[in-house]
């Protein structure tokens, strides 16, 4: 499965993309050079909206993907050649880890307030964080069905 680093202006990119199952690294405090040298090191395909950056890696022979639109919705669309936009393997929107199904009877740790939905939740292996099946994901899913049209 490809691996991604976006640049620093692709915040919102990078939470989606995880949503979606994608590795995705976000170095927003890093110089363009580090930011070549981690892609290239960690086999990430870099996305960027800089047209130098995106240069400087093809020339680097770094993997790379230039895209134009502002929106979420635009770069989705952008990429929807490239990633599968399917809800099924999420990452961890906030921190990249692995989310991890909570067991019935399990010690997985639980929200403070519970969700009004009794659906399945999910854990972050590395952060710690809960998510389950909420009105936001319905947000999601309504959102990934509009660009696939
Ligand atoms: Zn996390």
């Amino acid at each position: 499965m490809i691996r991604f680093l976006a640049d620093a202006m692709l915040g919102k990119l990078v939470r989606w993309l995880r949503i979606l199952g994608y590795d995705t690294e976000y170095l927003p405090l890093s110089q363009d050079a580090d930011l070549l040298q981690t892609a290239a090191d960690d086999d990430r395909t870099l996305l960027t909206r800089d047209v130098a950056l995106h240069r400087e890696a093809v020339r680097r022979g770094v993997g790379s993907i230039l895209l134009q639109a502002h929106s979420i919705r635009g770069q989705l669309k952008e990429l929807s050649p490239t990633i599968s936009l399917s809800l099924s393997n999420s990452r961890c929107p906030i921190c990249n880890g692995e989310l991890a199904l909570n067991r019935v009877g399990s010690k997985a740790p639980r929200p403070l307030q519970p969700p009004a939905s009794r659906g399945e939740m999910w854990h972050c292996v590395c952060c710690g964080k809960i998510y389950w099946n909420g009105r936001h994901w319905d947000s999601i899913t309504e959102i990934l069905a509009d660009i696939s049209r």
